[in-house]
């Protein structure tokens, strides 16, 4: 039996973390915990955090599981270049599956969209589109900077080059090296992500939706099956599901 906490527990993939797990037969649930809970008591209890709490206190967090030997899940997004940084320093000292998407139906997109930009090559416009919930704190999604970043990799290109944050005024003719990266936030839109691929007479839109976060939970719970007994280091979804 793999014993599991989660942090931001209460909140909304928090909980839908707690209800998907019930459907793990080799997975317990130890501890929830959430603001003001004490997680470094609870810790010596489990095998594998799971982390969808905020960007600010997943490198403490993460810390916190080196220093004990356990696991982590990391499903967090929004973190800043130096919070990324202290968490990747980690990756000697802990095994960690770290994705901004658990979904199978996103980490199928995402090889897709590397495939789609080979097969395409320069000349197509690319474009990324992502629409959330109201709640949603960060912007642009993690999803769409990973599918920015595949984009930008197929290209040889680095991503804070050329990333174009939304248009505004008279901005100009677009080049042909740009990303663009648009975020649409209403409603409780789950999490809607299209990536465009733009030329004359032609326009390929690949679109992922989904409907429920069940989907990013069992996607967090199979990687928390995965990551306890792996060396330590810095894996994705797409090592969970051999895609890679
Ligand atoms: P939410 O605001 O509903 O929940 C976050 C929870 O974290 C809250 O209950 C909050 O009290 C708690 N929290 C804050 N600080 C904490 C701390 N120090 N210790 C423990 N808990 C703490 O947000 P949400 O919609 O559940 O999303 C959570 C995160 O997961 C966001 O960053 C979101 O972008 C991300 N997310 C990732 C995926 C994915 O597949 N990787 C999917 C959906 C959401």
């Amino acid at each position: 039996m793999i014993r599991v906490i989660i942090t931001g527990a209460k909140g909304r993939m928090g909980q839908a973390l707690v209800a998907c797990a019930k459907n793990f037969r080799d997975l317990e649930v130890v501890a929830q915990v959430d603001k003001g809970d004490d997680l470094p008591v609870a810790i010596g209890g489990a095998d594998v955090v799971i982390d969808f709490s905020d960007h600010a206190v997943t490198a403490g967090i993460t810390g916190l599981c080196a220093r004990h030997k356990k696991a982590i899940v990391i499903g967090t997004t929004g973190h800043s270049k130096e919070e990324q940084a202290e968490i990747i320093a980690l990756k000697t000292k802990v095994p960690m599956v770290w994705a901004s998407n658990f979904s199978t139906g996103v980490n199928t997109l995402f090889w897709l969209t590397r495939k789609t930009a080979e097969i395409l090559g320069p000349d197509f416009d690319l474009e990324v589109v992502e629409m959330h919930h109201r709640m949603k704190k960060d912007a642009p999604s993690g999803t769409a900077k990973t599918l920015a970043e595949i984009l930008a990799a197929a290209r040889k290109q680095s991503l804070d080059q050329v990333a174009r944050h939304g248009r505004e005024g008279i901005v100009g003719a677009r080049t042909s090296t740009e990303i663009g990266v648009h975020s649409i936030r209403g409603g409780d839109v789950v999490g809607d992500h299209t990536v465009i691929f733009a030329n004359n007479g032609e326009r390929l839109e690949l679109t992922h939706k989904a409907s429920s976060r069940d989907t990013f939970a069992n996607g967090a719970l199979r990687a928390a099956l995965w990551v306890v007994g792996q060396k330590p280091g810095l894996y994705d979804m797409q090592d969970v599901l051999g895609l890679k």
